[in-house]
């Protein structure tokens, strides 16, 4: 997640909806725990039009992120949270705000947006992909989680991001600690180092929707070896069924 992609057009929507979301209460509203199944929305992350970062490879993140948002939802419905669906934004695109509300007025208990990592400028060297020369970095790997306090369910966010690291951990994933890093675009606050858990009360999608959210950075996909994994459907699965198991861990300890 280079704070160049998802958090500048996060950080130009604060100021248009921090209003709304927090002074005048006119966000979606919080959800109460449901007892029963839990509905999970999966958001992919970005858009065709603004896909994220680009991977060593050349292949935009939003290629990445909407493959796994898809395995996920795969996985989720295969274990019986059959409600649980993937946000589809409309024609001209979903701001995040938009994307939040969508969530909510369907129902969603749960919201995982799926996105997959970059790392600041100064690490990245260039080399050629297919004649176009492409930034990639070595040494940087790993998962990240992301939470905000801000909005209504900053506790159970936490909670959900710990099953969540739990799962990845057990799973033999491990966390990128990157962000924590005391540098321009990076200083996110590490809450939980062992399990890659980041506070982050800026990401207005986590904020507006109300319900427990987390932002799911999978990988470092400027990393080669890292972006090669993910093109590998097995990877993908084992990194589904963890979320999936987390969400179950989840529910269960909400009851
Ligand atoms: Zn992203």
């Amino acid at each position: 997640m280079r704070m160049s992609h998802q958090h500048r057009a996060v950080a130009a929507a604060v100021a248009a909806t921090v209003t709304l979301a927090i002074g005048g209460c006119a966000g979606p509203p919080a959800h109460p725990h449901s007892p029963g199944v839990p509905v999970v929305a999966v958001d992919i992350g970005h858009s065709p039009t603004e896909p994220g970062a680009i991977s060593a490879g050349g292949v935009p993140e939003h290629a990445y992120n909407r493959k796994l948002a898809n395995d996920l939802l795969t996985q989720l419905h295969a274990d019986g949270y059959t409600q649980s669906f993937v946000i589809k934004p409309t024609e001209k695109g979903m701001s995040l705000q938009e994307r939040a509300e969508s969530a909510v007025a369907r129902g969603a208990s749960i919201l995982i947006s799926v996105h997959h990592d970059s790392v600041q400028p100064r690490y990245l060297k260039q080399h050629r992909v297919f004649g176009r020369v492409v930034g990639y970095s070595e040494g940087i790997s790993g998962y990240s989680l992301f939470y905000s306090e801000a909005g209504h369910a900053g506790d159970d966010s936490l909670r959900l991001a710990t099953e969540i690291g739990r799962q990845l951990r057990a799973a033999g994933l491990t966390p990128s600690l990157h962000h924590a890093e005391d540098i321009p675009g990076e200083r996110r606050e590490l809450v939980d180092e062992s399990l890659g858990i980041y506070r982050y009360d800026k990401l207005i999608l986590l904020r507006a929707a109300g319900i427990p959210s987390v932002l799911f950075e999978a990988g470092v996909i400027v990393d080669r070896d890292e972006e090669r994994q993910f093109r590998d459907p097995a990877y993908r699965e084992q990194i589904a069924r963890a979320l999936s198991r987390a969400v179950t861990a989840f529910a269960e300890a909400s009851r």
